[in-house]
């Protein structure tokens, strides 16, 4: 095999590490997304729990208001009905207390029922909190895997990087060029070995005389069926 294809050989397996090794940190993304949604669940959760609390207390403000507006009808119907003269007027007087009284107990009743929903709301959000603490302890050990896995990666990344940066040195620059080209379209095996008369990728036949120019000079051809550069080993 030509010393050039050797050469360029050796830059491509640097490339096939660096793309697993891309691919690898990639994988990762899912894995963080879905512990962001994990948490996010929780979070959504408080937060709704949080809007629900403070409309049913404002509730509870109208009904403790209402409460407070029906017991001074409650007063004034008791001393309009001490104050009646005749039977006619009692009766009357009388109707419109018991009247006062119903509407001031249901306020009360609505004020007591909305208090209760609010204790059960406050309890709720508390589980939530307790459950958001106990998401963040556990995702704090998958986070932390996660970090580390990351850091190996780049860190072999650079490694490989670097390998690669020298590989390249030994290459003629116009071949690794058109590598380069094809290999950013490819993001694969570029450089495929001649198989008997053809493409090793996609069994296109090459040409004699251009063969007999591979074997001869080290030269690589792109290959017409699938575009993958082609060498003579
Ligand atoms: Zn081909």
């Amino acid at each position: 095999m030509h010393p050039d294809v050797q050469a360029l050989l050796a830059v491509q397996a640097d490339d096939l590490e660096l793309y697993t090794l891309e691919d690898r940190l990639v994988s990762l993304e899912p894995r963080l997304a879905a512990l962001e949604k994990e948490r996010g669940r929780v979070e959504g959760q408080l937060a709704r729990t949080r809007h629900e609390i403070a409309d049913e207390e404002a509730r509870h403000r109208e009904a403790l208001g209402r409460t407070e507006t029906h017991r001074a009808l409650v007063e004034r119907s008791q001393r309009a009905y001490e104050s009646v003269t005749t039977t006619k007027e009692a009766t009357a007087a009388n109707a419109q207390l018991e009247q006062t009284k119903r509407m001031a107990s249901d306020s009360e009743r609505d004020a007591m029922q909305i208090a209760g929903r609010i204790g059960e709301l406050r309890h709720q959000f508390a589980d939530l909190e307790k459950s958001l603490t106990d998401v963040d302890e556990r995702q704090t050990t998958a986070r932390a895997e996660l970090d580390a896995e990351r850091k190996v990666i780049e860190e072999e990344m650079a490694e490989a990087r670097a390998k690669r940066t020298k590989a390249s040195i030994g290459v003629p620059r116009p071949m690794l060029s058109t590598y380069d080209k094809v290999r950013v379209r490819k993001r694969g095996a570029t450089l495929v070995p001649l198989r008997g008369t053809s493409c090793s990728a996609c069994d296109t036949m090459i040409p004699t005389q251009r063969r007999a120019t591979m074997v001869a000079t080290g030269h690589v051809e792109m290959c017409e069926g699938c575009g993958a550069l082609i060498y003579a080993a």
